[in-house]
């Protein structure tokens, strides 16, 4: 110690020495992580741009055989380019992914590397080709908390305002289905705060707020707002629905209503959910759910069963029965479309706490947007690249959001505080 201490004055630089060491070691690794992760972000990047360039020469949804679809086959369309490497950027300044040693990029740190890039693409000046014309959402979890409404408050309301003063079109696309003029008022309710601003403000011209729509059911009733009114007006399906809708075979659409109704009874006494305290199942013309009642709660992996098995019932259904019981068979994506562009969409998701089968979804009720809007001003058909659909169901059991990645680029975020973040960086930029 008296050693020590006589050495003192040395032996503190020599710690000094080596904290400056390590330090510096701890910045070398960081910068090393940090180069490393920007790396892999854009080899991810150069393959996103070479699968582009190779489905340039499909023509229509056709894809190519790239080299990133040879190691993840399930990889759609890339509407834009994705600057990944500037976003990794972005989001490691904001999160310290890189400076992290013991627990590596997450899911969630993806997703959001993911959502910044593709919000820098429909900003980049560079994109003549994708800049944002439409942009949809999806109601529960994206723009208010599940089974709440948008309220006045929300931060939300003077972003959706400031998208509209942007003249770009806005459309909340929900599940949610009720027709006619009794609909709108569904709607209202679960827009109160957006509909009393879009009454009153004037901020915007009455165009700019009649490029607010709501197209609810997935795809099956569209409402706009109509400044005389002052709420929204239900449009006629003839006005919007897309000539594959029109074909669909009116039967056709009754006998899946009917066979699934009668699954989703079997489910319900199967998981002994047929208790009027525990779920109700709910008709309508176009959709049928079963729901919990009097605060019940049936259980995720419930929901998902319910979702896969009614999947693979209407699987056996538009394509004929499989020979085991639909339950205890093979399972299907819970997302079940047609394979000829007539062939009937119906889809099946998880709710969160209910599930639902509705006729359509939402690829069309983007896609039918992306047209009907375009007779505004004689323009061209609003694109795939110049439309951002957000919604927070994007996993692959049991998401209904994730119809929508089909007609439109899209952000997947997890709570309407995301919603506004992403908004903010859209009105920013
Ligand atoms: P979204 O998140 O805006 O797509 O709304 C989904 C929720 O709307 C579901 O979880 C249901 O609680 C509710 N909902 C009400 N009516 C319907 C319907 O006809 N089909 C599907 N969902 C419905």
């Amino acid at each position: 110690l008296h050693a020590d201490l006589e050495n003192y004055e040395e032996i503190y630089s020599i710690q000094k020495e080596a904290d400056k060491f390590l330090e510096m070691h701890e910045q070398t690794l960081a910068k090393t992580c940090k180069e490393r992760y920007m790396e892999v972000f854009m080899d991810v990047e150069k393959l996103i741009d070479s699968t582009r360039y190779l489905d340039s020469f499909h023509s229509g949804d056709g894809i190519s055989r790239s080299r990133l679809r040879q190691l993840v086959p399930s990889v759609g369309r890339f509407f834009t380019r994705l600057p990944l490497k500037e976003a990794f950027e972005i989001e490691d300044t904001k999160k310290s992914i890189s400076r992290r040693r013991l627990v590596s990029p997450s899911f969630n740190d993806v997703r959001s590397i993911l959502n910044t890039a593709q919000v820098l693409a429909l900003t980049s000046q560079a994109e003549e080709d994708s800049r944002l014309k439409l942009i949809t959402f999806d109601g529960d979890v994206t723009l208010y908390d599940d089974g709440k409404s948008l309220l006045q408050s929300s931060p939300l309301v003077d972003c959706l305002v400031e998208l509209l003063a942007h003249d770009i079109y806005v459309a909340v696309v929900t599940a949610a289905g009720y027709p006619g003029e009794s609909g709108a008022l569904e709607y209202h309710k679960r827009l109160p705060g957006l509909i009393e601003v879009l009454r009153t403000t004037d901020q915007l011209t009455d165009k700019q707020k009649s490029n607010f729509l709501v197209m609810g059911g997935e795809s099956n009733y569209l409402f706009r707002f109509d400044v005389a009114k002052g709420g929204l007006q239900f449009i006629e399906a003839d006005e919007w629905y897309l000539p594959l809708m029109r074909a669909w075979d009116a039967d056709k659409i009754v006998h899946i209503m009917n066979a699934s109704f009668d699954h989703l009874v079997h489910l319900q006494k199967k998981f002994s959910l047929d208790d009027e305290n525990k779920t109700t199942i709910i008709r309508k013309e176009r959709s049928l759910g079963i729901i919990p009642t009097n605060g019940y709660k049936i259980s995720r992996e419930t929901l998902e069963e319910i979702v896969l098995s009614l999947s693979t019932r209407l699987h056996d259904i538009l394509y004929g029965a499989s020979p085991a019981l639909p339950d205890e068979s093979h399972h299907f994506t819970s997302v079940v479309a047609g394979n000829n562009d007539s062939d009937l969409r119906v889809c099946a998701f998880n709710g969160g706490s209910d599930v639902w089968v509705d006729i359509g979804d939402k690829s069309l009720g983007v896609e039918a947007l992306q047209h009907y809007l375009c007779k505004d001003s004689d323009m061209p058909v609003i694109s795939k690249s110049e439309s951002l659909h957000i919604g927070d169901q994007f996993a692959s059991v049991g998401a209904n959001d994730f119809k929508a990645r089909l007609s439109a680029c899209t952000v997947w975020i997890a709570s309407p505080k995301e919603t506004e973040e992403i908004l903010f960086h859209l009105i920013e930029f």
